[in-house]
This record gives structure tokens, sequence and C-alpha cells, in this order.
């Protein structure tokens, strides 16, 4: 039997032992739970997926639910899950798929990569689990168990070593239960050949790795090169009246798109002329807040919140994206999780 064949048979024979049959992206099977669940586990933990996918499979049953929702309604479920692009791509896709593709995926990988969010690696994902065609897939998991079992030298992330990562995956991909093995790699990089201390004696493709035969694990996948981030700081004002908060509704681009969010001012900003500026109002009442850092992929964010006490609700707004949010219905709408956390100092 070829090398290969012995890789795809143990690692079939251990899922059926060992794998997480039981998630809820892996029962009732459909190319519509599938992709959520692919797109929702990019960068994120299943642990942390687990109750986001049960609440928007309880609320958006099918693609043309989720379509016809509110990109609000998607944001506010998603806010806590970061990375929202995602959500907004989400929200695109299925009203793609709604509207020009009678709600149905299509199931080819060149069509399903020209879907919004969707790339190689999630179109591979569907095209084997839900239609059940091989496909190759490669996702953190997946490049740290190629990287180990072919020593492939270079970060797994680089565009450089990409090539050789795809056609590692490929030569490995049987012809026959495409589904099970694609969960089954899946579930090796989460399980067994783990970021550290990789389980190698109870590996069930062991005999294949390479990097165990010649003790060179820690070796592999390389490092990714570092990078020095730039830290930004900026005031978060909390502008409070009569038990509500300002909000602002962010650009649908960039950080936080579409989400709301507090009013952003340079760190030097002189808050009361900031007030009597916007609102003509002079606060009765200023505070800094405990100030804490959030690191995003490209830079780091020191954020200071100010609390802004009114006496009474300015005439109007000038500006189009502010609204005033009850503080008890905060949790109405979707909030960047740092933005939960400055709100969380005035309960206390
Ligand atoms: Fe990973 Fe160890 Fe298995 Fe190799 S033997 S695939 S390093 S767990």
């Amino acid at each position: 039997m070829k090398k290969n064949q012995i890789f795809s048979e143990n690692l079939l024979n251990w899922y059926q032992k060992f794998g997480r049959k039981d998630l809820p992206w892996r029962k009732q099977i459909s190319a519509y739970r599938v992709w959520l669940s692919e797109i929702m586990l990019q960068q994120t933990q299943v642990t942390t997926v687990l109750p986001y996918f049960e609440k928007f499979i309880k609320k958006f049953p099918t693609v043309t639910d989720l379509a016809t929702a509110d990109l609000d309604e998607i944001l506010t479920l998603w806010a806590g899950l970061g990375y929202y692009a995602r959500a907004r791509n989400l929200h695109k896709c299925a009203q793609m798929i709604s509207a020009e593709l009678n709600g149905k995926f299509p199931q080819t990988i060149e069509e399903l990569i020209k879907l919004p969010g969707v790339g190689l690696s999630t179109a591979g994902a569907m095209m084997s689990i839900a239609f059940k065609t091989p496909a190759p897939i490669l996702d953190g998991n997946v490049k740290r168990i190629l990287a180990r079992q072919f020593c492939i030298p270079g970060y797994p992330g680089n565009a450089k070593t990409a090539k050789q990562f795809w056609q590692a995956s490929e030569s490995l991909l049987p012809k026959k239960q495409a589904n099970d093995f694609t969960q089954a790699m899946m579930d090796l990089g989460a399980l067994v050949c783990t970021k550290s201390k990789p389980k190698c004696e109870i590996c069930p493709v062991n005999t294949n790795c390479q990097a165990f035969a010649t003790h060179s694990i820690s070796n592999y996948p390389e490092k990714k090169p570092k990078k020095i981030l730039l830290t930004h700081e900026k005031l978060f004002l909390i502008v409070r009246c009569k038990q509500k908060i300002l909000v602002e509704k962010r650009p649908a681009e960039g950080i936080w798109g579409s989400l709301f969010s507090l009013p952003e001012a340079p760190i030097n900003t002189d808050v009361k002329l900031w007030c009597l500026q916007k609102f003509n109002i002079v606060p009765k009442y200023i505070e800094k807040l405990t100030s804490f850092k959030h690191s995003f992929t490209h830079f780091h964010l020191i954020l200071d919140p100010i609390l802004i006490e009114f006496a009474h609700l300015p005439k109007q707004l000038m500006q189009s994206n502010l609204s005033w949010q009850a503080i008890n219905d905060l949790d109405k709408i979707g909030l960047p999780t740092p933005i939960k956390n400055i709100l969380k100092q005035l309960k206390r």
C-alpha cells in the first residue's frame, strides 16, 4: 500500500473512534450549515464558535432567512466573535445566493470562490463535506500537520510556501470518504497534532511523520516573522444622559465596520470644548475611567474612556450616525467587545 493510502486509512480509522462527530455542524449536514460553520471557524476556536453557530441556526435556519435579515441584526448576533468583515460578507454572500442562485450554493470550487468571504480552503471544505467531492483544504490545523508530516520549511502563511502546502494537502486526499477525511484532518490538528506538546505517541499517522522520525517537531511549522506593531491611543467618549448613552454607527468599511461604537476623539482633546462644539452643552460631570489596551492584527489600540454626564439631552444631533441608546438595551445592538468592556465600568 502506498504511504499516502496508509495515512488516510489510519486517519479515517482514528476518526471513527475519536472524531468530534457530535459537533452541531456535523449533524444534519447541508451546504448552508457547513458554510456557516467554516466562516465562523476562521481564526476562531471551536468552543468559541459553538454558541454562535446555535444562535445563528436558530434565528436563520436557511440561507434565505439570513439573506433577508437586517445587517444590524446579524452584527448584533455576531458581536464578540471578532473579524467583523466575516459577518458583513456572510450577509452579502447569503443575499447573492438567494437572489442570483435560487437559494442554492454552487457545487464547484471555481464558483464557490466567487462568493464573498469564501476562499479556497472554505470552498474545499464545502466540496468535501457538503457535496462529498474530494477537494483539499488548508486551514491552520491542516497546515501544521502538513508542515510536520513533510518537514515543509517556511512560514505557512507566506505566499511563497502556499503552493507546496496545497500540493501536500492534495497528495493525502483520498478519492473516497473525502467528507470524513477532511473532518478527521481538522480534528487531528485540534486534538493530537496541537501547536504545543503534540501527542505524537498516540498519533494515528506517526509512522508517516517526517518531523517525528527526525525529532524535529519543534521546527515545524516555522513561526510567523515578527512584525513591530504601532500603538495608537484615542479617547472614547461615553456621553450619558437620563440613562441613555450616545452611540455612533461606524462606516461599513474598516475596523468594527457597521457596528455601533462610542464617539472617538484624539487624546489631547479638550472634552468640555468638544461638548460645546458638538452639542452646545456644558457637561455637568466629567470623569476619566480606566484605560486599557486592545490588539488588532495590524496595530495596538489604547482606549482612554471618558465619562461625560449631560443634565439634559441636546436638542438635536449634528451627525446622522449618532443616536441615543438606553443603557439597559445596549445588548440589543452590535457593539465590539472592547467597547462592551468600557461600558462595563459604568455598572460598577
Ligand atoms: Fe503531529 Fe506528532 Fe502526529 Fe507528526 S506524529 S502528525 S507531529 S502529532
